[in-house]
């Protein structure tokens, strides 16, 4: 009995996996459909420069509005489009939809530098500058607005290809950054020597628990020096609250980013919440 017991547990077990697998591959040719049919949906997170507390540009981040499921967040649906090869063409749509989007803000009289995130899978195919370009050129928008954002991890998987590709964007006028910088366990070494521009001080390290605040301070402090001294802008993810936001600024981070300052939001909610934003203050004389 326990024997028979143990066969319906390992047959009740395949028949889990099958309909996993089944599921994936019905998501990906769901996926590779709602690219087409554009199903993917852009928000925008407002990111503020600290030195005068304005917020100056945006992330792209994408979702998927799907028919049954609902709005589906990346980690949903992004493993099965690297799984199916889908991770590139799904770039090139978030590339063209956000410049798009970036160059219709311009017209309207809101210039916003806009972050793209890539995945180190289209470091890879060799083509990344050519599709940034492409978009760029498509929208008319000037590569100074485009930000290409990177994960520490997917640089160094080859640092050597990345560098070449990363130089070529910003010698095109196009800023990189490196994105949830200190999360992963990447050589200081090789990624200093990278041709970026921004730092994103990954959000572990921002969003300090109570009690840890020195550890935090110290830890942003850390990067922020190895970004000065590369002459490299630090930007603070995932700032959930003022007292980090504060902490952020007195450390020198350029940038900051997080729920304290403002959720993603869909574009047709963005003019509203940056026209509600307090104005500069008129410059005396
Ligand atoms: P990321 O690039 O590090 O983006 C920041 C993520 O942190 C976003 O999650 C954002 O909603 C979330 N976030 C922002 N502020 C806060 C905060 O204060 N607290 C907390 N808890 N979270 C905050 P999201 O949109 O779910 O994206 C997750 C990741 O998916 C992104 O991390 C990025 O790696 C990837 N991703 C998003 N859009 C794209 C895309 O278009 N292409 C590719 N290849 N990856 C993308
Ligand atoms: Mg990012
Ligand atoms: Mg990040
Ligand atoms: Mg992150």
């Amino acid at each position: 009995a326990a024997k028979r017991a143990g066969r319906n547990r390992v047959r009740l077990f395949t028949a889990d996996l099958r309909t996993a697998a089944q599921r994936r591959v019905t998501l990906a040719t769901e996926l590779r459909e709602a690219i087409l049919d554009d199903q993917l949906v852009l928000h925008y997170q407002p990111i503020m420069y600290l030195p005068s507390r304005r917020c100056t540009g945006v992330e792209a981040l994408v979702r998927w509005q799907h028919p049954e499921r609902g709005l589906l967040p990346p980690a949903e649906f992004l493993p099965t489009a690297a799984q199916h090869g889908l991770l590139t063409p799904l770039a090139r749509w978030v590339l063209r939809t956000a410049s798009r989007q970036a160059a219709e803000w311009a017209r309207g009289g809101l210039h916003l530098v806009t972050g793209v995130n890539i995945s180190a899978g289209h470091l890879s195919t060799g083509t990344l500058v050519r599709d940034v370009l492409d978009a760029l050129t498509e929208a008319q928008l000037p590569p100074e607005q485009l930000v290409i954002e990177l994960t520490e991890t997917s640089v160094a998987e080859d640092v050597e290809r990345a560098a070449a590709q990363l130089a070529e964007l910003r010698r095109s006028g196009v800023e990189v950054c490196i994105d949830d910088f200190g999360s992963g366990f990447s050589s200081l070494g090789q990624l200093v020597s990278l041709p970026t521009g921004i730092l994103k001080i990954d959000r572990s390290l921002v969003a300090f628990p109570a009690g840890r605040r020195s550890q935090a301070a110290a830890a942003i402090a850390a990067v922020v020096a190895l970004g000065r001294a590369c002459g490299v802008r630090s930007l603070a993810e995932g700032v959930e609250t003022a007292e980090q936001l504060e902490l952020a600024a007195e450390l020198g981070c350029v940038l900051a980013q997080g729920f304290h300052i403002a959720r993603p939001m869909p574009a047709d909610e963005l003019v509203g919440w940056f026209a509600a934003q307090p104005r500069p203050a008129p410059v005396a004389g």
